[in-house]
């Protein structure tokens, strides 16, 4: 996990870092395209004050033969694409304009100042033009250049959106589109100032960083993986107890544990509990109470009950002409496993593995797994059919209403061990296990109880006409060679 976030961090810093190195070199990138595009202007400006001083000086020639000078003049320059001559606010000459067409107002246009952008007026859609001027007394020479060949000169056009020659309050962009001053926040550009002449050109650099930006779409992308990544690490920490049972299911991990049950004259054992265990790789053996819930819940408690009865038969069958006649072997079976088709052939296939009358089988189910009675009547006889006892497990801990003991033929109650516990003295009357006995022996049931730890408690139970017993008092769980010890050297008969 705290390799992930370190991973993360870090492919973080790296685009970051590219991201910023990228901004830069674009940064750069631009600010030299803008000098190249300010030094162009300033090189046409020269070309045009040379033409314009040139023209200058032969003002006073007819514009017959001065027109045609002018037009030859024109095409050997690289920029300036018209000159004219103007005499007291009218055309006289010029090497574009049809100077009888042309009137004052449109001559005013291209001399408002002395750099000004200008639009043609002969076009539909009108091309955006710098034009210059110089003044002599009461003439004026005017050269009028296309704007936007200007941008061409820049080395890459990947940004020009972003760059504007401003001259004036009217800016010019590469493709002839107009920005003026007032709608600009100063703060997001850069202007490259020309040394000669009244312009300067405009870089957006706001623009051109968030052009370039990938921090946002990366801190996006950095985050969805976070989230994902984190939703998988919860639901791998949610799963992992689940994953772990899987595991020890295929292991087969879980093992049987036994705890004898003996009659309560004390003079035989009658059976056993078989208890599960988990033989933990690491852990040692675990508990049941930390694993059943988990495994009902999965229904990991099917396969895993299923290996444990097939472990039984193994552990059992080396030992079973030393077992008592008639031994019963108690499965502990979970709400829901009843109605699982295999459970009947598990039984019948353990029940198999033995001689006849060697062994039974009691199931013990909790008070809850006999709610839905029609189907379990059905399901009960099925296992009753084959010679299977029925054990009610931890009696009166759950499910209080007694009615549903009315409907089936239920073969044993066991007396959970909070109500033993109760027990403390053989003399003193415990109202809640008399009560159970008296219910269970109205209703013909054998009565097993568990958690037996003293002897006060067995001659209480017996007292009483309990006739199992099971707890620490006689044998605490344990595995089949050590039970099988304490049935052998303690043989009760
Ligand atoms: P449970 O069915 O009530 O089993 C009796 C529990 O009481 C066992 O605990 C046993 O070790 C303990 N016990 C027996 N005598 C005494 C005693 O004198 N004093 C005290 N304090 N405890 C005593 P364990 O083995 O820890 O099992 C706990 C529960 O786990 C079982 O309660 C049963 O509900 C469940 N369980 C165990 N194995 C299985 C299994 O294979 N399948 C299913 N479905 N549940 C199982
Ligand atoms: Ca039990
Ligand atoms: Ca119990």
């Amino acid at each position: 996990m705290l390799l992930f976030f370190l991973l993360l961090v870090i492919a973080l810093l790296i685009v970051l870092y590219y991201d910023y190195k990228i901004i830069e070199g674009h940064r750069l990138q631009v600010y030299k395209g803008a000098q190249v595009i300010v030094d162009t202007l300033d090189s046409a400006l020269d070309e045009s004050s040379n033409i314009i001083k040139d023209v200058m000086s032969s003002k006073n020639e007819a514009c017959g033969t001065k027109q045609q000078q002018l037009v030859r003049t024109i095409e050997s320059s690289n920029w300036v694409r018209s000159v004219s001559i103007v005499y007291d606010g009218h055309m006289v000459c010029s090497s574009f304009f049809d100077i009888n067409n042309e009137n004052d107002a449109n001559i005013k246009h291209y001399t408002r100042n002395q750099l000004n952008l200008s639009f043609t007026r002969f076009l539909a859609i009108p091309k955006p033009l710098i034009s210059y001027h110089i003044k002599e007394g009461n003439w004026v020479v005017f050269t009028n250049m296309f704007a936007t060949t200007l941008f061409k000169e820049a080395p890459f056009d990947q940004f020009l959106n972003n760059i504007y020659i401003a001259i004036g309050d009217e800016w010019i962009g590469s493709s002839g589109q107009i920005l003026s001053k007032k709608n600009i926040n100063p703060e997001e550009w850069i202007f490259f100032k020309s040394k000669k002449y009244p312009f300067s050109v405009a870089v957006n650099y706001a623009a051109i960083q968030e052009k370039h930006n990938t921090v946002w779409p990366t801190i996006t992308i950095v985050s969805i993986v976070f989230i994902l990544g984190m939703l998988v690490i919860l639901y791998m920490v949610l799963t992992a107890p689940q994953r772990a049972l899987l595991r020890a299911v295929k292991r087969n991990e879980f093992i049987p544990y036994y705890q004898l049950i003996s009659s309560s004259d004390s003079v035989r054992w009658t059976g056993i509990e078989v208890l599960a265990r988990w033989q933990h790789p690491k852990r040692g053996l675990v508990s049941p109470i930390e694993f059943i819930e988990l495994a009902e819940r999965t229904k990991l408690i099917i396969p895993m009950t299923k290996r444990i009865i097939d472990r039984v038969a193994k552990d059992i069958a080396p030992h079973i002409s030393q077992l008592p006649h008639s031994f019963f072997i108690s499965f502990n079976i979970s709400a829901g496993h009843l109605e699982d088709k295999k459970l009947l052939n598990n039984c019948k296939t353990f029940i198999a593995a033995f001689p006849p009358n060697t062994i039974r089988i009691v199931l013990e189910l909790t008070e809850n797994q006999f709610l839905d009675s029609k189907k379990v009547v059905r399901l009960l006889k099925e296992f009753q059919d084959i010679g299977i006892r029925i054990a009610i497990d931890d009696f009166g801990t759950g499910y209080s209403n007694l009615a549903y003991l009315n409907q089936y033929h239920i073969n044993h109650l066991k007396i959970d061990k909070t109500f033993v516990s109760k027990i403390t003295s053989a003399d003193e009357s415990c109202y809640l296990v008399d009560t159970i006995i008296n219910l269970a022996k109205s209703m013909d049931m054998h009565i097993i109880a568990e958690g037996v730890e003293t002897e006060a408690q067995l001659r209480y139970l017996r007292e009483r006409g309990v006739e199992y017993i099971q707890g620490f008092l006689f044998h605490k769980p344990s595995n089949i060679d050590d039970m099988m010890a304490v049935l052998l050297t303690r043989n009760k008969r």
